[in-house]
Order: C-alpha cells, then structure tokens, then sequence
C-alpha cells in the first residue's frame, strides 16, 4: 500500500527549497504543502512501495502500510539510516518489538568509483541510445525526432 506521511513527525525538512523525499522519490510523488509545511504523496496509486521515501526522511514520519508478505498486518517498520547501516524498527500489532540491523554499502562512504572499477567511461551519457539498447529493439538506431 502507498506512503503516506505522520503529519505530526514531518517539519518539512525545516522549508528547504526540495524536501529529502521530494528529492529521492523515482517516481516523483511527493511534495510540499508550503502552506502546512507539510508533506504529501499526491498520487497514492503510483507510488510502487519502493521504501526511498520512507528510509530517507529524517524524522521517520513516512510509513508504508506493508503487505502481509513483508510484514504481519498492522505492523509498523520504522527504519533509522545511519551512513554505514539502517537499523529497522518492527513493533507488532500486540506491542511486541524487534530490531534488525543491515548493512546499506560495501564500500566506505565516498570512495565508491563511478566506473565500477571497469576503466574509463566512454559512454556518451547524454545518448538516447542509453534508453535503451538499439539492438534489444532490433533496430540499427533509435529514431529520432526530425530537426
Ligand atoms: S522527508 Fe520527512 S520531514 Fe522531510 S518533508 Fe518529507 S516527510 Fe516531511
Ligand atoms: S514509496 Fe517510493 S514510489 Fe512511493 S512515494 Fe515513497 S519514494 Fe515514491
């Protein structure tokens, strides 16, 4: 089921110009009442679950009411982001909690390589070509909008 956000926890990463879930959201979902200074996804039925919004927000006040696959109903989980870790908050429905801590990088913060380590990029990253693959289309080239 869709983010949603605890109004009371969200202080609208304090009015900056782009909220930390603005910003990290893929499917570009949520924004800024700037009236409330209060965040919102405005189109529940695209959100797809993915957890950005809910691991990046600095005051926990995004959940994601889980499927029963991940979670048992009226579970919350709450994560904690921490630079080398996120430490998950599972409380139960009955009150119970459990805590699990799993490691977010393989590579210590600002030393991963933007080349993967494969040697010079020398893929022309402003191609369309990188939409895709001209060749999984079977096409020798992408079309392209006549100038
Ligand atoms: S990231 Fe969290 S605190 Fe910041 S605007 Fe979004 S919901 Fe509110
Ligand atoms: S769960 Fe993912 S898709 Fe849904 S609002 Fe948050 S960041 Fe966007």
């Amino acid at each position: 089921m869709p983010s949603y956000v605890i109004l009371e926890k969200c202080d609208g990463c304090k009015g900056q110009d782009k909220t930390a879930c603005m910003y990290i959201c893929p499917n570009d979902l949520m924004v800024l009442n700037t009236e409330t200074m209060k965040a919102y996804n405005r189109a529940p039925e695209m959100c797809w679950e993915c957890y950005n919004c809910v691991k990046i927000c600095p005051q926990q006040a995004i959940d994601v009411r889980g499927y029963a696959d991940f979670v048992p109903m009226g579970a919350s989980c709450v994560p904690l982001r921490g630079s080398e870790d996120i430490m998950w908050t599972v409380k139960f429905r009955n009150g119970m909690l459990k805590r699990f801590k799993f490691p977010i990088r393989t590579t210590p913060e600002g030393q991963a390589k933007p080349d993967g380590g494969y040697g010079e990029v020398t893929t022309d990253l402003a191609s369309q070509c990188l939409y895709n693959e001209p060749a999984a289309l079977k096409l020798d080239a992408l079309p392209t909008l006549k100038k």
